[in-house]
């Protein structure tokens, strides 16, 4: 067996690489440069964390996520592996252990803050030891492009002129050919081999739904289908997420707010808590979560429309980085588009960089009311090839339903352009549909020709048809008053040149999630024999994992993924040689946690199993796809 597979196998307990893992490898074995593109999950640590383990000298990993540095380095000696970190939080005394096993050769990784690498010291430092690679995680904060940009990453292209023998990987789960352009030239890694994984996260369910009473929708969706777990839930405000927090607290949810505006230490300690502590729900805006590895976020909810595709894929891929089961669940409507439009609109910034906004906020709204495939229409957006259908997003799971629309669509236009495009979507509705009195009598539109010629449909079908026609540019929303007015676009369709196909909207009362999954989506999503797990069974091993944890002050999965834990809890192993066959059980940690583990399986043997158990805990790490009805589409 090669050196590589044999590290994957006895230090992290994986039984074989994902691509391109192996390829990753080779090339900075063989002493390339690498630029790698994987998705969130994909497993993008072990492409640097083997070489620099199997090289001669220190790898020196570049991480702008310093909140998170110490647990990543727990996490690496858990496994057994010898690893540091040196950056501003650290006490000089133990800064300078950290030094002196360096020059001693002890140490096989270190994790660096860019501002740190700059510092002479620390230069000098480098100078003095052997150095296997540098390793520049989350690249695409050196681009000026995207959100993310870090000063400090600039200075990053010391490192091939100071060092120009030493292999350099970047690594991002950024996919825009513009970032990626940029990371090139910004890290001068024009001859880098390039590695680009499939961004697809198939144990991720896309599920959309319209807006009608939104906290209520949430509190269904996490009572119904994620009872104790961790996840996301995404605001647009900071206010937002305060309020949402609190509401969902007095809902015996342990949830905790997250934004720029709160102290960095009550940040820290939210963040904290959402890392080390089971069930924890963030609320946050954009300001969290880059570089958040916790693996089993089960759940990321948008209770806001992102601006962006690119935004809302980053976000909802925080969730089920382990591979288990997450759900991408997310609600809006008409008012998100008009806040997002307004805010883009007032926002600084040129017109060009206004118009590349508007191109991608269109897209995101597109996204929102397509009838076909989400994951497929997510990849055609990311360049990627996919299967017209996934069987594991809402759309594939109850299909939309669409109706020919045309005439209705005309009906609209022309209603919104005899009232002057003067008045909203509901008083619209009202002259449609021939309501007497109020503003119609006031404005006496019951003058004008389309007065009750849409009395056919409801006034729910109709907000729906306006929806539609607004996030479809046949209309926009005055800033100022919310009026609707003509685009350009709505000629052709007053014209009769054109036609047009709308989705059907669930009846708003229709929050109960009707459609049960087809079983082909199950199987996509999660592994079958991970469906009938003992839930009390469930609940002890974490719970022994917790204790595990708080002892050593390091986050339960540190110790164990939930997929160790499930596979665990499905295939009971009776001896330690059973145990060692689990994923993400490598020699350390079967020394160190397999007998307590086989302890409580044991104990759990021995106990007559109860039909009690069966309800007492629901659905533990919400994996059980089965009977997790979903879609309220
Ligand atoms: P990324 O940094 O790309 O988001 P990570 O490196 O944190 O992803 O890995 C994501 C998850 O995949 C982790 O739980 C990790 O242990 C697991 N993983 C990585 N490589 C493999 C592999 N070859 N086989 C099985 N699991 C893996
Ligand atoms: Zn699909």
């Amino acid at each position: 067996m090669d050196a590589p597979l044999r590290l994957l196998r006895e230090v992290f307990g994986f039984e074989s690489f994902r691509p391109p893992q192996a390829e990753v490898i080779a090339a900075l074995l063989a002493g390339r440069d690498a630029l790698v593109l994987m998705p969130t999950g994909g497993g993008k640590s072990v492409c640097y964390q083997i070489p620099a383990m199997l090289r001669r000298g220190v790898g020196v990993v570049i991480s702008p996520l310093i909140a998170l540095m110490q647990d990543q380095v727990a996490a690496l000696r858990q496994a057994g592996a010898r690893a540091g970190f040196l950056n501003s939080t650290l006490p000089a005394a133990e800064a300078f252990a950290v030094e002196q096993a360096l020059r001693r050769g002890e140490l096989d990784l270190l994790y660096l803050a860019p501002e740190r690498l700059t510092q002479e010291r620390t230069l000098a430092l480098l100078a003095e030891i052997d150095l296997s690679l540098f390793a520049i995680d989350e690249a695409h904060c050196v681009s000026r492009w995207g959100h993310d940009f870090r000063e400090d990453y600039l200075a990053l292209n010391l490192l091939h002129e100071t060092f120009p023998a030493v292999p350099r990987i970047a690594l991002t789960a950024t996919a825009d050919a513009r970032t990626r352009k940029e990371i090139v030239s910004r890290l001068a890694l024009e001859d880098a081999e390039l590695f680009l994984a499939g961004f697809d996260r198939p144990n991720i369910r896309y599920r959309v739904s319209l807006k009608n009473n939104p906290r209520a929708q949430l509190l269904r969706f996490l009572q119904d289908e994620h009872p104790g777990d961790a996840g996301i839930v995404y605001c647009l405000s900071r206010k937002k997420t305060e309020e949402t927090a609190k509401w969902l607290g007095a809902r015996g949810f342990a949830a905790l707010p997250y934004h720029a505006g709160l102290a960095a230490e009550e940040r820290a300690t939210h963040q904290d808590r959402f890392l080390k502590e089971d069930g924890v729900i963030i609320v946050a805006t954009i300001a969290f979560g880059m570089g958040i590895d916790k693996p089993d976020a089960r759940f990321v909810a948008h209770l806001d429309l992102p601006k962006t595709i690119e935004a809302y894929y980053q976000e909802t891929g925080r969730g089920g980085r382990d591979g288990l089961p997450a759900d991408a669940w997310m609600v809006y409507g008409m008012q998100d588009v008009v806040k997002l439009r307004q805010m883009l609109e007032n926002s600084e910034g040129g017109e060009e960089f206004k118009r590349i906004e508007r191109v991608k906020l269109n897209a995101m709204l597109g996204f929102c009311e397509i009838a076909t495939c989400r994951r497929h229409a997510l990849l055609a957006y990311l360049d990627e090839d996919s299967p017209e259908r996934c069987g594991n997003c809402d759309n594939c799971l109850a299909p939309v339903e669409t109706w020919e629309a045309t005439e209705a669509a005309r009906k609209a236009l022309s209603a919104v352009y005899r009232v002057g495009q003067r008045f909203g979507a509901r008083h619209l509705i009202d002259v449609l549909r021939g309501a007497s009195g109020g503003k119609v009598a006031q404005f006496r539109h019951q003058t004008l020709p389309v007065y009750g010629i849409g009395a056919d449909l409801s006034a729910n079908e109709w907000h729906s048809v306006f929806r539609q026609l607004v996030v479809r540019g046949y209309l926009r929303v005055d800033d100022r008053f919310g009026a609707l007015m003509l685009e350009e676009k709505a000629r052709a369709l007053l014209r009769g040149s054109e036609s047009l196909r709308l989705r059907r909207d669930p009846p708003p009362t229709a929050l109960r999630p009707t459609a049960k999954p087809a079983a082909a989506a199950t199987a996509a999503a999660a592994a079958p024999e991970y469906q009938n797990l003992d839930p009390a069974l469930w609940e002890r091993l974490r719970e022994r994992r917790r204790r595990l944890a708080q002892t050593q002050g390091v986050p339960p999965y540190v110790i164990f993924h939930d997929t160790t834990l499930r596979a665990m809890a499905a295939s009971r192993p009776r001896n330690l040689a059973e145990f060692a066959a689990l994923p993400g059980v490598g020699q350390r940690k079967l020394e160190r946690y397999g007998e307590g583990f086989l302890e409580v399986l044991r104990e759990d043997a021995d106990a007559a199993p109860s039909a009690d158990d069966e309800e007492s805990v629901a659905g533990g790490s919400g994996g059980e796809v089965v009977g997790q009805a979903a879609l309220g589409v």
